[in-house]
């Protein structure tokens, strides 16, 4: 079986989403793997921002959208035990971002759930399909 060392929660604050985030947590612990949490911002305006920035959380800026969603995925991470150098806010395209940052930061295990806010209507919501396409590692979809 394989010892999993980096696992990635890819978060999207969701109706149930915090059954992925226990799971992800659980799995950590009974890994002993480092938990990284990763929210790709793609539901406000970032004037003058490339796709793929990694925005940063301790710096603070005078807008109010962008401070809003730092600070739920500050509360959030906090909650689940991960440190700040293990919290991801990055701007773009979820399931190029997931997959991308899984990569640079060697991680071996990704953690979504099987639908977010894109949709109950299909099998598997287009995120979870994207990364389960693109990831080179595994990837867990937590059925939601
Ligand atoms: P979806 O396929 O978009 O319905 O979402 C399925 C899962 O993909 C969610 O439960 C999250 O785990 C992940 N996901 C979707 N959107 C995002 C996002 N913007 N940032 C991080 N993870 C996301």
């Amino acid at each position: 079986m394989s010892n999993y060392k980096h696992i990635l929660l890819a978060y999207d604050y969701a109706q149930n989403n915090e059954k992925v985030a226990q799971k992800a947590r659980t799995l950590a612990d009974q890994y002993q793997a480092k938990l990284s949490f990763l929210h790709v911002l793609d539901d406000i305006a970032m004037a003058d921002t490339a796709y793929g920035t990694v925005l940063d959380l301790t710096q603070k800026t005078d807008y109010r959208p962008l401070e809003e969603h730092k600070a739920k995925l500050s509360a959030l991470a906090e909650s689940l035990n991960i440190p700040p150098e293990q919290r991801w806010l990055i701007w773009g395209n979820p399931k190029q971002e997931i997959v991308e940052l899984a990569i640079r930061q060697q991680v071996d295990l990704i953690v979504v759930g099987s639908h977010g806010r894109h949709g109950l209507a299909v099998l598997l919501g287009s995120t979870a399909n994207g990364v389960l396409h693109y990831a080179t590692c595994d990837v867990l979809a937590v059925r939601l």
